[in-house]
């Protein structure tokens, strides 16, 4: 088999290589077969909280679920902090009981997951969408984070930087809710690490098997 692309963040399934799919309606059939769910810091204020995390709970007590996520904290929104907090932590419980990774909503608050990553040592943690600079990716990374970068990297020089100079055992690549190619982004990324594509399927491919095992093959 050659390796598979895999796109670690999607909102939308195109059934190119291996996607993990957050879904965004908990009622949807077919539910994808790699699928991660949570409740999104946007969404903490307009949803009966304690009812979407029982369903959170429920799919990953049900297997359905591969990761939990998109989870996180947002200091760019109105909703108060400490709501945020609690609910993230409640689904950080879960993810922890289950023994699932968790993808990560991190904007303007990486100083908060730092103090989260250095209580929560073992829950593997993906950044989806990471746009910080070269020392927070250090930070994060010394605390065994892993980075995923998407749309931005194509465009923000110093951004690129980071991504060439942090090693390759802790990066993925995502489209998110962007019309994008998986492929293209990670022919633009192979050439920022000076690598070719197949090179870089491989390294992601592995990073892949390391925090999720063989769960993308498993028919939800
Ligand atoms: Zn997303």
């Amino acid at each position: 088999m050659t390796t598979p692309f895999v796109n670690i963040h999607t909102h939308t399934e195109t059934g190119s290589g291996i996607e993990l799919v957050n879904i965004d309606d908990f009622d949807a059939t077919p539910f994808a077969t790699f699928a991660s769910a949570g409740l999104h810091p946007w969404n903490v204020g307009k949803c009966d909280h304690q009812k979407t995390i029982a369903t959170i709970e429920n799919l990953c007590q049900s297997g359905r679920l591969a990761a939990v996520g998109e989870i996180g904290i947002d200091r760019t929104v109105r909703t108060d902090i400490s709501l945020q907090m609690s609910v993230f932590e409640q689904q950080l419980d879960i993810a922890k009981q289950h023994q699932l990774p968790v993808i990560i909503h991190c904007v303007r608050a990486y100083s908060d997951f730092l103090q989260i990553l250095r209580r929560e040592q073992g829950i593997p943690m993906i950044f989806h969408g990471f746009s910080g600079n070269a020392t927070t990716a250090t930070q994060l990374l010394t605390h065994g984070a892993n980075l995923s970068f998407g749309q931005k990297l194509l465009s923000d020089g110093k951004l690129q930087s980071v991504f060439t100079n942090i090693p390759n055992d802790c990066i993925f690549l995502e489209t998110d809710t962007k019309q994008l190619d998986i492929s293209d982004i990670y022919t633009f990324a192979a050439s920022l690490k000076r690598i070719r594509v197949d090179e870089l399927k491989t390294i992601i491919f592995s990073n892949l098997t390391k925090l999720f095992g063989n769960k993308w093959t498993t028919v939800g």
